[in-house]
């Protein structure tokens, strides 16, 4: 059996660097492989943005351009969309008998995100959004997949998917594939504010479609060390964003920045110039090709009908054998 990748994106908002290095360039290298899928989790993105469809419909087609445009090979990746797949909601419904609500409930993962979202459901969270372990359990298992790009901190979620496969198999007999975690070269990417997670509500951000001017506003509002006020002034790197993000994006010259940074030998408004001209550099043909496909939003289209088109196919040859085993092959209308 083929070795297969179920990844994806949440359309809630453009892509940024930091799905750039924690994910996007790994998917890239991997889609030359393994068999890959890509999710456009609109469903997933619904769970915390129940009351603002628009949100979710708007970002599905700037999510698949900025996969396009890092070099997501549609002719070697499936990318589709979850919500044109309703044998994932099927699977979900089957997969809810097989897990309790203290389980989710401690589950890592979802218990850190729930706490981050108090705003959004208070004291009180939904049955979805406690629940999307399973969904995802249900993303993976239909199609197949055996190897799931994560986080360190989504683990939790794949040992959550190996638990239901396991009582799955157990039950109604051997019939899903259990995956494994790929932890690869997925790493977390701090905001421009030193913030551990770099994300759009908290401002932080640097999108991959960015202009120029955008990213110029954005590095020179970026933390440095704060007890620095003037150019001769002992810098630390260590605790400042800029020197952080010329590690990503200016390897060679690394070695050198912080030499000066220390030696108060370098200014931070150079410094941050410096790192705005090397980002605008290797985001530039990421950019160009974007434009391409804004220019051309029907083949975006016709991109994620065709891959919804193959990823339905492999779903509904999931869900015959699921409902075999579940004795719910009854007939067919
Ligand atoms: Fe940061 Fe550069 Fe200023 Fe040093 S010189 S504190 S690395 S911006």
């Amino acid at each position: 059996m083929n070795d297969i990748i179920l990844t994806g994106d949440r359309p809630t908002g453009k892509l940024h660097i930091g799905h750039y290095f924690g994910s996007l360039k790994n998917r890239v290298k991997l889609q030359n492989e393994y068999e890959t899928y890509i999710e456009v989790a609109d469903i997933q993105a619904l769970t915390d943005n129940f009351s603002n469809p628009e949100k979710v419909k708007n970002n599905v087609e700037q999510i698949v351009m900025d996969q396009l445009a890092v070099g997501i090979d549609p002719e070697k990746s499936t990318i589709f969309l979850q919500s044109m797949i309703p044998e994932i909601a099927e699977l979900t419904v089957f997969y809810s008998n097989l897990v309790t609500i203290a389980r989710l409930q401690r589950n890592p993962t979802v218990k850190t995100e729930i706490s981050q979202k108090k705003e959004l459901f208070g004291e009180s969270v939904t049955y979805g959004f406690l629940g999307y372990p399973i969904s995802q359990a249900a993303d993976i298992t239909a199609f197949n997949a055996n190897i799931i790009p994560v986080g360190e901190d989504q683990l939790p979620l794949i040992e959550q998917c190996r638990e239901i496969v396991r009582k799955f198999n157990s039950i109604y007999g051997e019939t899903l594939r259990e995956p494994q975690a790929y932890i690869g070269e997925n790493k977390r990417i701090k905001g421009l504010d030193g913030n551990e997670k770099m994300g759009k509500s908290l401002g932080n951000a640097i999108y991959l479609s960015d202009p120029e001017e955008e990213i110029t506003k954005k590095v020179m509002n970026a933390l440095t060390d704060p007890a620095r006020i003037k150019k001769d002034d002992y810098g630390n790197p260590d605790i400042c964003m800029v020197s952080y993000y010329h590690k990503l994006f200016s390897n060679s010259e690394v070695e050198e920045i912080c030499a000066e940074c220390r030696a108060g030998k370098r200014g931070c408004v150079v410094c941050k110039k410096q790192l705005i001209k090397n980002i605008v550099k290797e985001l530039l043909p990421i950019q160009e090709k974007r434009r391409y496909y804004e220019e051309n939003p029907k083949l975006v289209k016709e991109i994620l009908m065709e891959g919804t088109k193959k990823a339905q196919k492999e779903a509904a040859n999931t869900i015959k054998k699921v409902k075999e085993s579940m004795k719910l092959d009854y007939f067919l209308v």
